[in-house]
């Protein structure tokens, strides 16, 4: 059944009290007589090993109902008092016992199982009183309440979420205002520093010096890890193995971090225009260039931006709304003229340029 060694679990008689029996030879007390207990079952002390020869395992011992007795697991008939052993249930095991290598298991073992097997028959009672007391359900019933009450608000919140966006409403207005900006952004080629891994300095890269640096991580193998296992065979033995598996240590990386001169368009400043009414017509600002060309210095044009702002007296409330556009709607809006548009009915805003409409 395993590859490993086999050897007899310990059991202590509750009867008469006599310590450290052998659960695969000893069924019985020898001192009184008394049935074994599975579930007292210990593994035993290192030095207190005993081995067992040959053993071919049959499946974990069946506890007779009648008796208490552990049965192996191919009787049909419980051997201390002849009850039928068909249903019976299978003796509980320990759970595995681990010890890294060279590590002794633990010697506390005899007084766990006796702790556990006290724990149990606390909890067992316990199970017999608990029975004649009412299920709690209130408490789940409250929870789904709780659950409703959650999903309404979360879906209140959604729609209120929806009006606030989405519910317009359309007002007339009187145009009262024009402005526009337009910007250049100036760049300039100038000589920069940077830092890089040596194999990702670009080829303008003038590399001025390097330094070694921890890059990266690497998992080594670091020899194996091994542990003994000790698993209850449920017949009164248990087996001894060794589980060994690699172990891996992380290993820092080095690499040069190199310092190096590369010469980059950076933005430098902005060259910017503004108008503040209709009859001032958008132009793009001029530009003078400080040096053309290509060299550390010179100048050239970058990203432009533009703004179109009209503004307009709402007819209804009397308030003033502004909204940026297209150039286009800008120049078609002449002053003083009557346009129809949507804003929202909560909060107010939301000013679309483009959307409005003759009146
Ligand atoms: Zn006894
Ligand atoms: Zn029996």
């Amino acid at each position: 059944m395993s590859d490993g060694k086999t050897y007899e679990m310990m059991w202590d008689c509750g009867a008469c009290g006599t310590q450290k029996l052998l659960a695969m030879t000893h069924k019985h007390c020898p001192s009184c007589g008394s049935p074994q207990d599975p579930n007292w079952r210990f593994f035993p002390p290192e030095d207190e090993k005993v081995a067992v020869e040959d053993h071919s395992f049959v499946g974990k011992d069946l506890v007779c109902d009648a008796c208490g007795s552990p049965c192996s697991a191919q009787a049909t008939f419980c051997p201390s008092c002849g009850a039928d052993l068909a249903g019976a249930s299978a003796a509980l095991t320990r759970e595995d016992q681990l010890a890294d290598d060279g590590a002794a298991f633990s010697v506390d073992d005899a007084d766990a199982a006796r702790e556990e097997h006290k724990q149990r028959r606390k909890a067992e009672r316990a199970a017999k009183i608990a029975v004649h007391e009412p299920p709690p359900e209130a408490g789940s019933k409250k929870g789904l309440v709780f659950g409703v009450l959650g999903a309404g608000a979360l879906m209140a919140f959604v729609v209120c979420l929806g009006v606030f966006f989405f519910w317009q409403k359309d007002v007339s207005l009187v145009n009262t205002g024009h402005a526009w900006s337009r910007t250049i952004q100036i760049e300039e080629l100038k000589t920069v520093t940077k830092s890089a891994w040596q194999d990702e300095v670009p080829r303008k890269g003038k590399v001025v010096s390097c330094t070694s640096e921890k890059r990266s991580t690497q998992k080594v193998a670091d020899g194996e890890e091994c542990k003994t296992r000790r698993k209850d065979n449920g017949d009164g033995t248990f087996s001894e193995k060794k589980e060994c598996k690699p172990k891996y240590k992380s290993k820092p990386v080095y690499d040069d971090k190199c310092k190096y001169k590369i010469d980059e368009w950076v933005a430098s400043r902005k060259a910017k225009a503004a108008g503040k009414s209709y009859k001032d017509a958008p132009s793009w600002p001029d530009v003078r260039l400080k040096k053309k060309g290509s060299c550390v210095g010179c100048e050239r044009e970058g990203d432009r931006s533009e703004t179109y702002t009209l503004t307009f007296k709402d007819s209804g409330s009397g308030e003033t709304l502004s909204c940026d556009g297209s150039l286009k709607k800008w120049k078609q809006v002449k002053p003083k003229t009557k346009w129809k548009g949507s804003v929202r009915v909560v909060g107010g805003g939301g000013l679309d340029c483009d959307g409005l409409k003759p009146l």
